[in-house]
């Protein structure tokens, strides 16, 4: 993929204040600190335009970027975090469901898990939970870079495995600290960012 212009759009909590549905959109899940953001850098090979989990209030919101005037990019919020209350996390879930049910330009929602450990409870219910909203689920172990070769094949089966993929669903290695993966990330997502 060329990227020729990655834009900040926004961040958002409510349906009404995202961008116009006019464009195809791709989204992105997983944990926080599972390296989300470090991910869509390097995807758009941009230093710093996705912020780190770190950064106040992004926790809690939808960030939209727009890619090459053809497309959105979306930065789901991060979920696992330990001192969340009980009302936060509800508030998280409403978003997300409320997110993958109506929008109607969402084409695929890519889930991230650390290739080192198997999938939390919150990782195989939200793989459940993009599924049933009809979405392929392309799968990405990240930080591929902490794992030997035999021993990152033996963790990818095992994800697969733990998450129940069906056997045309794709699992995909990256590294965003070796700059390694990013494109077999695009290409597995190509047919979907036809206008
Ligand atoms: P986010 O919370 O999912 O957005 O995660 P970040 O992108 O902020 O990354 C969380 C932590 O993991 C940071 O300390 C990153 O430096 C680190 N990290 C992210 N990607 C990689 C990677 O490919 N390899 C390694 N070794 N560390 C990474």
């Amino acid at each position: 993929m060329i990227i020729k212009e990655a834009a900040f759009v926004g961040s958002f909590v409510k349906m009404e204040q995202y961008p116009v549905p006019d464009m195809p959109e791709i989204a992105m899940a997983g944990r926080s600190n599972v390296g989300k953001s470090s991910l869509i850098n390097t995807m758009l090979n941009r230093k710093k335009l996705a912020k780190t989990s770190s950064t106040p209030g992004k926790t809690r919101t939808i960030n939209f970027y727009k890619i090459n005037q053809t497309f959105y990019l979306v930065d789901l919020p991060g979920y696992g975090y330990a001192k969340v209350s009980k009302k936060e996390r509800e508030s998280w879930g409403g978003m997300i469901g409320t997110y993958l049910s109506r929008r109607s330009s969402l084409q695929e929602v890519v889930l991230l898990v650390d290739c080192r450990h198997d999938p939390s409870g919150e990782d195989k219910q939200m793989y459940e939970w993009i599924q049933q909203h009809g979405f392929g689920g392309v799968v990405i172990a990240t930080k591929a870079d902490k794992l030997s070769r035999s021993k990152l094949t033996q963790q990818l089966r095992r994800i697969r495995n733990q998450l129940g993929m069906p056997k045309e669903a794709v699992i995909l290695p990256v590294s965003s600290l070796k700059k390694e993966g990013s494109e077999a990330v695009w290409e597995a997502l190509a047919d979907k960012l036809k206008p």
